[in-house]
């Protein structure tokens, strides 16, 4: 049965991170300054500010300093959180840091649960996931991976080329994937890497100028060449990085999609308040039926997106991969997040894309959100030939 009442300890610690928000993060976002990434001292000081109030890595094991929620209380705390662009980053909630804690969680051996894991969740050091390449390595078809590492004596060399590695600049480690086999099939032949940032063999050789900055470190091209790693580098195991890169894709594009909806509530909010202010034709702008039209779009956009999210969520705390839900939760939140915040740009006018409003830095931080983590039309692809194997299987047995 799916309940979605919010029980009165979730509810409380809703209450307090809207408090965190609206007394620690919002007021420091005039602190944080244009360029890529946020500043480093910035995010310490709002960090130690988090850790005060209790509410630091909220979604990770009581053990490892978090809070012990599940996925559906992690989605009530994240979306609150991302009311302020500086609210995950502070709570240590935020990509792509909260989606290699996971990871590491479920695969890292105990080694590199006390080199890598441990400090990343205290907040010590920054970390970043690397499997995107330029074309034509992979993108949306992870089949298409060139980067390769070898054996060699003591452990491996990996050669290849990265791209759009979210916080590279900066991390201490980078989790980088390669092809360990010859051919990648049925989900094997890939392999994770764990790389310190101080290993002579990755270098990063830019920042890409993307329009999104809110991500400490920027994005990042990064170069591996003949870059040594040691045996106890391998995440897991050998060929088995697909696999691993499912753990952390599901619940991590849904933890995206709870964080986004944050910023959707935020300049939604930006709208009614200019909706109800403004003047024209003699009467209120949010008594005219076109902008009633709007705000009332973004109420269902809003609203159907928290569905989507808590019933994925729902799912996954049941144990089940979720594949299948988190992916619709995405197409649909991605698309529904800009919508919000394009319609709210709208209703605010000029206002709208001036520096004076934060909408139009909301619409450059959601607009890569249609891209990152599967494409749109990648996840509606797979839900299209998953709808259409479900009939065929229906019509197969008559029903
Ligand atoms: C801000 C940002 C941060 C990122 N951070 C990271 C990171 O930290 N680490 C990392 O490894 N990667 C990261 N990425 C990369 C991201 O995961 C890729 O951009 C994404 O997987 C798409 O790959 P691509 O850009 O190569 O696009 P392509 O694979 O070239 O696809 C281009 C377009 O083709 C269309 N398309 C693709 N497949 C289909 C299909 N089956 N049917 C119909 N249309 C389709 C879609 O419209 C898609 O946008 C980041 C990207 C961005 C923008």
């Amino acid at each position: 049965m799916i309940d979605f009442a919010l029980d009165e300890p979730l509810v409380d610690l809703r209450d307090r991170v809207r408090t965190f928000v609206r007394e620690v993060a919002i007021p420091a976002e005039a602190r944080d300054l244009p360029g890529h990434g946020l500043d480093e001292a910035l995010r310490r000081e709002l960090q130690a500010s988090a850790k005060g109030a209790g509410l630091f890595v909220p979604q990770l094991s009581e053990a490892l300093g978090g809070l012990g929620l599940d996925m559906r209380g992690t989605a009530v705390v994240l979306e609150e959180s991302g009311y302020s662009l500086l609210g995950p980053q502070a709570m240590h909630c935020a990509a792509p840091d909260e989606g290699n804690m996971h990871l590491l969680d479920k695969v890292a051996d105990a080694g590199q649960r006390a080199r890598y894991l441990e400090p990343l969740a205290a907040g010590d050091i920054r970390s970043c996931f690397a499997m995107t390449e330029p074309a034509p390595g992979a993108g949306s078809d992870p089949s298409m991976l060139e980067t390769s590492a070898e054996r060699v004596d003591g452990g491996w060399s990996i050669s290849g080329r990265k791209w759009f590695i979210t916080g590279a600049e900066g991390a201490a480690f980078t989790i980088c994937m390669a092809r360990t086999s010859g051919e990648l099939a049925g989900g094997r032949g890939a392999t994770m890497f764990l790389v310190d940032a101080d290993n002579p063999g990755m270098r990063i050789e830019r920042i890409v100028d993307a329009a999104d900055r809110s991500f400490p470190g920027g994005h990042a091209e990064v170069v591996f060449e003949d870059c040594r790693v040691a045996e106890d580098a391998v995440l897991g195991e050998v060929d088995q990085g697909f696999g691993y890169a499912q753990v952390r894709l599901a619940p991590a594009r849904l933890t995206h999609c709870m964080r986004w909806l944050g910023i959707a509530r935020r300049a939604h909010d930006v709208a009614l308040d200019r909706a109800a202010g403004r003047e024209l034709f003699g009467q209120r702008l949010a008594d005219l039926g076109m902008v009633q039209r709007l705000i009332a779009e973004s109420e269902t956009d809003i609203a159907t997106s928290r569905l989507l999210v808590w019933h994925a969520a729902w799912v996954l705390d049941q144990g089940a991969p979720g594949r299948g839900e988190t992916s619709l939760a995405k197409a649909h939140v991605a698309e529904a997040v800009y919508r919000v915040v394009d319609r709210s740009i709208q209703i605010c006018g000029a206002l709208g894309v001036s520096g004076d409003a934060p909408l139009s830095r909301y619409l450059n931080e959601v607009r890569p959100f249609r891209i990152y983590d599967g494409p749109t039309e990648v996840h509606q692809w797979a839900l299209a030939r998953r709808a259409v194997r479900r009939r065929q299987r229906e019509a197969e047995s008559g029903a």
